[in-house]
């Protein structure tokens, strides 16, 4: 659950500064539009500190994903190509961090069938995160690659070794759907022994920040604050963010979400926290939050926006960061295939 997995980001982080070199971290991205807030302050600083300890970073951009809820991968290589502007804008160092599309690593795919058998249907049909993701896609059957998206992520996670998962509070499921299969693999193939890490997820202060209508921020509904959006766009956008009539500001998750998560944003950008902005603001009501928090967030995101203004400009560049990925990524998983078959005895 959610409080378990807060809890154990605490530790994790104790751990992480005694020792980062035990650690090696995935995460990664649909390439369904370009990068907001909520990736930003739920997982994509994260990955940037982690980095900076000289812990080995992969990112996945899940191109093979773009197509679990719809029936068009959309501009996927005008959209791949963002995602690693922003990474880079955001502060991933390229020479160190391996950024790749998990559809050019074929080993990595194929882990994808020994991992299936390592589940059950009644398992994947729980997984609360696919259900809601199924319900978000208004009308739409639910495919069988949603359905197994989350066995695909574990794939993701394993075929590197990876054992920290910097990610939103939407993949705890997920997260402890790859736990599952990496500790039956390594019973069932491996006699216990750890070919596969049972990898832990780190949360940050933002686990879930909302977008502009008061729920998840996300690509696909409209209601995100791109990292890439000018500064006015940004003033237009939460102009309309839902709050509510109490002009008096306050600081209260619970009882007041949609508040709260604006004075969140504010503060992260700031370092402030967030009961003393709530004062600062005091009745100035939702027009003087906003206000606060457009020039938080603009202030907090004008060098990135212009390095990535300059990215974004160097479509070779970043193609050439990714071809770089995909060659380490593929080096990587066809050591972890071997391996596999290997125990599997499947070695002909
Ligand atoms: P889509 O709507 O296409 O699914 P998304 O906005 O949900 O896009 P993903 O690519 O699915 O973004 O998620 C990438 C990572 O960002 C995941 O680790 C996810 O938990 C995290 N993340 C996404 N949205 C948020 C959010 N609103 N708050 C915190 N973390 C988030
Ligand atoms: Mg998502």
């Amino acid at each position: 659950s959610y409080r378990v997995a807060a809890a154990r980001s605490a530790t994790l982080e104790q751990r992480i500064s005694d020792d980062p070199s035990t650690f090696r971290v995935l995460t990664g991205d649909r390439p369904t539009g370009t990068l907001h807030l909520g990736h930003y302050f739920g997982t994509l600083a994260n990955r940037v500190r982690l980095q900076r300890t000289g812990m080995d970073v992969l990112l996945v951009i899940a191109d093979y994903q773009v197509i679990t809820d719809r029936d068009s991968v959309g501009d996927l290589r005008g959209n791949v190509l963002g995602i690693v502007a922003d990474y880079l804008a955001a502060g991933i160092d390229p020479a160190q961090a391996t950024i790749f599309t998990h559809s050019a690593v074929p080993a990595l795919n194929q882990l994808l069938l020994p991992f299936l058998s390592l589940v059950t249907d009644a398992e994947l049909r729980r997984n609360p995160t696919v259900k809601a993701e199924a319900d978000a896609a208004t009308g739409r059957a639910l495919s069988g690659l949603l359905l197994t998206y989350p066995v695909h992520q574990a794939a993701d996670i394993l075929f590197a070794r990876a054992n920290l998962v910097p990610v939103g509070r939407d993949q705890l499921p997920h997260l402890e759907a790859t736990r599952t299969i990496a500790r039956r693999f390594n019973d069932r193939y491996a006699g216990g022994q750890e070919i596969f890490p049972v990898p832990d997820a780190l949360l940050t202060q933002a686990p879930l920040l909302l977008g502009t209508d008061g729920t998840k921020m996300s690509k696909s509904r409209g209601n995100a604050i791109e990292l890439r959006a000018s500064a006015d766009d940004t003033a237009r956008l939460l102009k309309r963010a839902k709050t509510d009539t109490d002009r008096t500001i306050t600081y209260d998750p619970v009882a007041r979400p949609e508040v709260a998560n604006l004075l969140l944003i504010a503060a992260l950008c700031t370092g402030q926290d967030p009961e003393h902005l709530a004062a600062t603001i005091g009745t100035g009501g939702a027009s003087q939050l906003k206000a606060t928090v457009t020039e938080a967030v603009n202030e907090h995101l004008r060098p990135l926006r212009r390095r990535r203004t300059e990215l974004a400009g160097d479509s070779s560049h970043l193609l050439a960061v990714l071809r770089e990925g995909n060659a380490r990524a593929n080096a990587l998983a066809d050591v972890t295939l071997d391996r596999v078959r290997t125990l599997m005895a499947m070695t002909y």
